[in-house]
């Protein structure tokens, strides 16, 4: 739940998602539809999915009993290295390892390392090294204080060297540079994405459809969109659901992710179709609703011509 959100948001959600399901055998008996209305609201539903999915290969394989080990804890769908990681070395005390983003940012500045913090050379060392550093009493609490570390005082941007614990041993420090460590990644290309979007508002409010679990803003609302590479093809995607009047676009509005230059144009609604108009389930009040980043932008924008 903590991923890409804050703790003060997850922290009611998680408690109410608990109380849904108590045990392994409750959520591995929820129906994948129900976690996923459990999960609604914080995004990124393939992890509510993969949750629900180690639940059932813990029920049919382990006999409901969740490992102890690292090495067995990766062996469940959905748990990755880190993850099986903070896992044993936490809630188990297991001399297990983790590297995370915050640790191969504090551990590069520290050791002074080269590459960029996704290269694998770069990892393959921090996660021997970590092997090491992580033998002794406490390991849950050394992984943790190994995450805090880069997440609260050896930031991304402007490090906290002058109250660092560690600032006298810091090779990074001792340059003068740590903001050149980890190297910055070579800018990779990025793709174009276009998207129609349809406007039509009545007096239930906006109408907004959820999307997909997969994908991009998977489960998440907006207005209904076409999507492609060119407009013509995302007009032409969105023309399947509904008409717009394509002859004046309410708005254009720009959004960058890590790998697309998105670029949508928002309609108003032509006709709407008997079996939607008749359909008050679909309106929302739009800033209520879980929105994408995109669709928000969209809506605000439009917001101020209308
Ligand atoms: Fe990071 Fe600065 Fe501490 Fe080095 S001295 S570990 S760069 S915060």
């Amino acid at each position: 739940m903590l991923q890409q959100t804050q703790v003060k948001t997850v922290l009611p959600r998680y408690h109410q998602f608990l109380d849904e399901f108590p045990s392994v055998e409750d959520l591995a008996a929820a129906s994948e539809e129900s976690v996923c209305e459990a999960w609604a609201g914080l995004g990124y539903y393939r992890r509510a999915r993969n949750l629900r999915r180690g639940a059932c290969y813990v029920m049919e394989n382990l006999g409901g009993v969740i490992p102890s080990t690292a090495s067995e804890l990766e062996a469940i769908p959905g748990i990755g290295r880190y993850t099986a990681g903070a896992i044993a070395s936490i809630a188990f005390g297991e001399e297990a390892p983790l590297v995370d983003g915050n640790v191969v940012r504090f551990l590069a500045r520290y050791f002074v390392l080269p590459g960029d913090k996704e290269d694998k050379t770069l990892k393959k060392t921090l996660w021997a090294t970590t092997t090491e550093m992580v033998k002794g009493k406490q390991p849950g609490d050394f992984n943790q204080a190994l995450m805090e570390q880069g997440a609260t005082v050896c930031k991304p941007v402007a490090p906290r060297c002058g109250e660092c614990c560690v600032q006298r041993d810091c090779g990074a420090y001792e340059k003068g540079a740590p903001e050149a460590y980890p190297a910055p990644r070579p800018s990779a290309k990025r793709k174009s994405l276009f998207i129609a979007f349809a406007w039509h508002e009545n007096k239930s409010g906006l109408w907004l459809e959820q999307r997909g679990l997969d994908g991009l803003w998977s489960g998440l609302w907006e207005l209904p969109s076409g999507q492609g590479d060119t407009m013509e093809e995302a007009m032409a995607d969105l023309a399947k659901k509904v008409s717009v009047d394509a002859s004046e676009p309410l708005m254009t509005v720009r959004h960058i992710l890590t790998h697309r230059n998105v670029e949508a144009v928002i309609y108003s609604l032509g006709k709407l179709p008997r079996s939607r108009a008749s359909s008050g389930k679909r309106y929302r009040l739009p800033l209520e609703a879980p929105l994408s980043g995109l669709a928000r932008k969209a809506i605000l924008a439009t917001q101020t011509v209308l």
